[in-house]
């Protein structure tokens, strides 16, 4: 496997950082994850302005322009004759010394792996997944934004240990005030009639690219009439467990997962304990966007 790293392609094994790299010290640095469909990447544009959104506020300059970065995702994709692939870009504040101070890392690491998508068990898109909300609290956007999507993931890691220690695979996480915010690595959709709801990025959510996909599929198929989609009037809202236990529907939303079905929720069973109509609706329409919208390589 080639990997990329500052400036060149390289082997694995000689894929390498430094110990004192501050990505690895204390988790500064930002990084996307992005998914390629039968030799078409998937949003690349919506990652890397991500990517660029979270390094602007963080204060990391990253060394490549965005033409630059889409040019290296196409190269490791190319090189490693993927074309259904998951690709991690990264960029760290680099190496320094052993304080916090970002003045003293001179150069940015940056780094892109295009690997084989491990695809999530078929099972759990014809059952649906159970979850739990745990006790860790999704991060205060005032002190740390979701927005970021950073290398430092403990808040998300907390919560799925959590998960995994009561036996489920997924938690929902919620905000300080007891809101619904989303899953360690998903944003989370209800179905209540017409309406599909999601929580606001201001309740402490990554505004995942996942999610606006949806919302506008969903939208699209409402304009278009309901025969012939989701027909769902798509919205951000303040949600409660209550508003989950009593959905329609939920579902799960992520770059790698896609759409996920959730059937049941802290012992409370989701409509009628199958993924339902919307979900498969909009997995469908999700599908047929992935094989047609997409950056050639
Ligand atoms: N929330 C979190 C915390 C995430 O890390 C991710 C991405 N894995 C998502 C939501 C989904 O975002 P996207 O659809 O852009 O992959």
């Amino acid at each position: 496997m080639k990997i990329y790293l500052n400036g060149t392609f390289v082997d694995e094994a000689k894929a390498v950082v430094s110990v004192f790299d501050h990505g690895l010290l204390y988790g500064d640095g930002v990084f996307e994850g992005i998914r390629s469909y039968d030799g078409l990447i998937f949003k690349l544009r919506e990652h890397i302005d991500r990517l660029f959104e979270s390094a602007h506020t963080i204060m990391l300059p990253i060394p490549l322009s965005r033409e630059e970065l889409i040019e290296v995702v196409k190269q490791c994709l190319r090189l490693n004759r993927l074309r259904d692939a998951y690709i991690r870009l990264v960029v760290t504040r680099g190496e320094g010394d052993l304080g916090l101070d970002p003045r003293k890392c001179l150069n940015p690491t940056v780094f892109a792996i295009a690997d084989k998508i491990e695809l999530y068990p078929k099972k759990l898109y014809e059952q649906g997944l159970s979850l739990i909300t745990v006790a860790t609290q999704r991060n205060v956007p005032e002190a740390l934004n979701p927005q970021i999507k950073s290398l430092n993931y403990l808040n998300n890691i907390l919560a799925k240990i959590e998960a995994i220690n009561a036996g489920y695979e997924e938690a929902i996480m919620l905000s300080h005030s007891g809101y619904v915010t989303e899953c360690t690595g998903e944003n989370l959709f209800i179905v209540k009639g017409k309406q599909l709801l999601t929580p606001p990025p201001y309740v402490g959510v990554l505004r995942g690219i996942t999610r606006q996909t949806v919302m506008e599929l969903a939208r699209l198929h409402h304009t278009k009439g309901a025969g012939r989609g989701a027909g769902l009037e798509a919205r951000e809202e303040l949600l409660t467990r209550h508003d989950l236990f009593n959905a329609e529907e939920v579902f799960l939303t992520g770059t790698a997962a896609e759409i996920v079905p959730v059937v049941k929720i802290d012992g409370r069973v989701i409509g009628n304990g199958k993924p339902g109509p919307a979900t498969k609706r909009l997995q469908q329409g999700f599908r047929r966007l992935t094989k047609t919208a997409g950056i050639r390589y």
